[in-house]
C-alpha cells in the first residue's frame, strides 16, 4: 500500500555563469528520480547539500513546475491534477521546515498559527477549531494555555513542536519533513525524533525525511534513499544499507 510514488522526476535550472554571468549552464537538480513510500512509514532522503533534495521535496509538493515524471499520491496523478482536486489533496499533504523560527509568523499566537489550516480549510466552527488546537498542544508536549503566546517565547524545541502541530492539525495522509531538527541541540534532536515516532504510530502518517544526518536516519527511517548530483545512488531498507558488508 503506497501513500507515495514518483518516477522518472527530471528538473533543470539555468544557472548563469562565467565571470560576467553572461553563459548560462543547464544543471540537472533531478536526474532521473523515482521514489516508493509505504503508508504510515518513514522513507529518509539523504545526500549533502546541493545533491537535489529540497528540488524533490518542492517538486513533489508542485510548489515548483517539473521538466518530466509522474507523482501518484494516494492513487491518484498528482501532478495532471486541476486547481480544485490540487487544493482537496494538499490538506492531505503538510511540511515540518528546518527552522521553525523562520516559518513561524512572529506577529501570530501560536493558537493561531496552528489553526490555520483548519480555518484555510474550512473545517468546524470557531469552538471546535479551539478545541482542537488544545488538543494538538498536548498532543505536541505543550500546554493548552501556551495558546495566546507568541513565537518568540518559546526554545527552539518548543518551537518545532509548534510547527509539528501546525502540520498535523489536519490529519494529514503526508508530512514532507525538510531537515526538521538541524537546527536543533542534538539532546533536544533526540525529543523531537522521538516525538515524530509517537505521532506517525498514534496518526497512521507517512513521513518523507529529508536530511543530511545519516544518525537521524537510524532512528527514524525504515528506508532510505541516497542522492548525489540528482541522482538516486543507493536504495534500500535501513537495515540493508546500514548492514553492508
Ligand atoms: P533563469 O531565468 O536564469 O532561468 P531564475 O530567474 O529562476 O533563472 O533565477 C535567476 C538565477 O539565480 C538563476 O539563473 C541561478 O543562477 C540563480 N539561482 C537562484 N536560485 C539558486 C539556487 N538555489 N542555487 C543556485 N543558483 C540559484
Ligand atoms: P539540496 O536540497 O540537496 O541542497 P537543491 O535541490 O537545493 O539541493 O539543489 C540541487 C542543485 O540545483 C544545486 O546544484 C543547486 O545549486 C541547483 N539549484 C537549486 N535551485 C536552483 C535555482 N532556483 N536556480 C538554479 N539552480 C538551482
Amino acid at each position: 500500500d503506497l501513500i507515495l510514488q514518483a518516477h522518472h522526476l527530471v528538473k533543470t535550472y539555468s544557472q548563469h555563469s562565467g565571470t560576467l554571468g553572461l553563459q548560462k549552464t543547464r544543471i540537472r537538480a533531478l536526474d532521473d528520480v523515482s521514489l516508493q513510500l509505504k503508508r504510515g512509514t518513514t522513507l529518509a532522503v539523504v545526500g549533502e547539500s546541493g545533491s537535489g533534495k529540497s528540488t524533490l521535496a518542492r517538486g513533489l509538493m508542485r510548489l515548483l513546475p517539473l521538466d518530466s515524471g509522474q507523482v501518484i499520491f494516494d492513487q491518484q496523478d498528482f501532478l495532471s491534477m486541476d486547481k480544485q482536486a490540487l487544493r482537496h489533496a494538499r490538506k492531505h499533504i503538510q511540511m515540518v521546515f528546518q527552522d521553525p523560527f523562520a516559518s513561524l509568523n512572529p506577529r501570530m499566537r501560536i493558537g493561531e498559527i496552528i489553526a490555520e489550516g483548519l480555518v484555510i480549510h474550512g473545517v468546524g466552527n470557531a469552538r471546535q477549531q479551539r478545541d482542537q488546537v488544545m488538543h494538538m498542544l498536548e498532543k505536541v508536549g505543550l500546554k493548552a494555555e501556551d495558546s495566546p503566546k507568541f513565537p518568540h517565547q518559546f526554545s527552539g524545541g518548543q518551537r518545532q513542536r509548534i510547527g509539528i502541530a501546525r502540520a498535523l492539525i489536519l490529519q494529514p495522509k503526508l508530512v514532507i519533513c525538510d531537515e526538521p531538527v538541524s537546527a536543533l541541540d542534538v539532546s533536544v534532536q533526540a525529543q523531537i525524533l522521538l516525538l515524530l515516532k509517537q505521532l506517525q504510530t498514534e496518526m497512521g502518517l507517512s513521513y518523507l525525511f529529508i536530511t543530511h544526518d545519516l544518525r537521524v536516519v537510524r532512528h527514524i527511517a525504515d528506508e532510505v534513499m541516497v542522492m548525489q548530483k540528482g541522482k538516486v545512488i543507493e536504495q534500500g531498507s535501513v537495515e540493508n544499507i546500514y548492514n553492508a558488508p
